[in-house]
């Protein structure tokens, strides 16, 4: 589905911070729930849309607000909730979230 390893790992990012959320909030086990699938679909749909691609930062720092005001609540709730539990159930991963945190992307279309 992405074919750069930066978008990649943003998806799977998303993925598994939606499972933590969604097991701890909706008592799903290995499937999300429906809810949660529809917002991980719609997470997906907005990075292959992504303008920086290989370049961006996080979704949560990013400059341009694609998301819809609505999803975009939906998924801050989820940020806010697994963000700070990243870095106990997924070390790495939340590692390298931040630090993708820190890029200062350029959109290429400048
Ligand atoms: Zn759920």
């Amino acid at each position: 589905m992405f074919t750069n390893k930066r978008m990649k790992r943003e998806a799977s990012t998303i993925e598994a911070m939606l499972r933590i959320y969604c097991r701890h909030h909706h008592g799903a086990g290995k499937n999300l729930c429906a809810e949660c699938d529809q917002l991980l679909e719609y997470a997906f749909a907005r990075l292959k849309n992504c303008p920086f691609q290989e370049e961006k930062t996080t979704c949560w720092k990013c400059s341009v607000h694609c998301y819809t005001p609505g999803m975009r609540e939906r998924i801050r709730e989820v940020m806010r909730y697994v963000g700070p539990r990243m870095l106990l159930h997924r070390p790495l991963m939340g590692i390298m979230h931040i630090l993708d945190g820190f890029r200062r992307p350029s959109p290429k279309n400048k």
